[in-house]
């Protein structure tokens, strides 16, 4: 088999490993996306996602809340048990700040914004923070080598869509090479790679897009900002076909649904 710009790389840095075609998930840091040599499209948002699980006196019954507060959004995630992940997003500096906090301080902060419909609350991982990014590669594909997950995407965490969008490029990435391999074809070609990538490119860039203008929109106090915000929000909950589609969108149900995502054999 000839060797290709990566293989070549990792000969470079002392491992060999042979296949016809490389899927690359070693995330928003991969180290073959820079062995391959793409470059990407970033962006810092100067926020971090301060993340914990919290323990709480009260059942959620398996709801998510979404808090949308002037320094970015609050999202409690529902986990087993009595139990909740949150997504905290604050300035950087503020983020820093919050996690070094003792823990009485640290919970006073959190109720502050979680509030107390749940019960008493009780921290029962250290909160860490994650400095937050937009950053999309140029490429998702190179010779033998397709991007998938956060190799390929970095996107705000508000809309709580990257793990989606990583389950979307492995299902149409695998769709993809069933297609070509039920015809005898080669997994890896460049017909394949240039299929995942038109697939996935355009969807991961309108969902980058749409992430960060509504990052914009919420984490601001502008007056017409925020007017345009709370008549958004009042429409969308007077508007049961716009709320469904939302809810859908979130769900990763609308665009072109891989089959695998939709239940279906590939
Ligand atoms: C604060 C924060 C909150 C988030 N909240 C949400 C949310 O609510 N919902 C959601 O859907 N998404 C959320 N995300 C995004 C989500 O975490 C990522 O989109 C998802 O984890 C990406 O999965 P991945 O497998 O592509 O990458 P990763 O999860 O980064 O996994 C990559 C894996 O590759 C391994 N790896 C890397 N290099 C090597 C190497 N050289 N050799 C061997 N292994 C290697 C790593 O150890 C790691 O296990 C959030 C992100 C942040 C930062």
């Amino acid at each position: 088999m000839r060797r290709t710009k990566i293989s070549r790389a990792f000969r470079r840095v002392g491992k060999e490993y042979r296949a016809r075609l490389l899927a690359a998930a070693d995330g928003a840091q991969s180290k073959l996306r820079g062995l391959a040599k793409i470059q990407t499209i970033a962006r810092g948002y100067d926020q971090s996602g301060i993340v914990a699980t919290i323990g709480h006196a009260r059942e959620h019954n398996g709801k998510a809340v979404q808090h949308f507060l002037p320094s970015g959004s609050f999202a409690i995630l529902p986990l087993t048990g009595k139990r909740s992940s949150i997504v905290w997003t604050e300035e950087s500096t503020e983020a820093k700040r919050i996690v070094a906090l003792p823990s009485a301080e640290f919970l006073a902060e959190l109720e502050l914004r979680f509030g107390l419909q749940l019960g008493e609350l009780e921290v029962l991982s250290p909160a860490r923070s994650y400095p937050l990014q937009i950053s999309i590669a140029r490429s998702f594909v190179a010779e033998r080598l397709a991007l998938v997950g956060d190799a390929a995407h970095v996107i705000h965490p508000l809309a709580g869509q990257g793990l989606n969008m990583g389950l979307r490029d492995v299902a149409a990435l695998a769709e993809c090479i069933a297609d070509n391999a039920r015809l005898g074809l080669d997994p890896g070609a460049p017909e394949v790679l240039s299929r995942y990538q038109r697939w996935r490119r355009a969807d991961t860039v309108a969902m980058g897009l749409a992430t960060d203008g509504l990052n914009r929109l919420f984490s601001n106090e502008s007056m017409p900002l925020k007017y345009l915000r709370d008549m958004g929000l009042g429409l969308v909950d007077r508007a049961p076909g716009l709320k469904k589609f939302f809810a859908r969108e979130a769900a990763g149900l609308t665009g072109d649904v891989p089959k695998l995502l939709r239940g279906e054999f590939i």
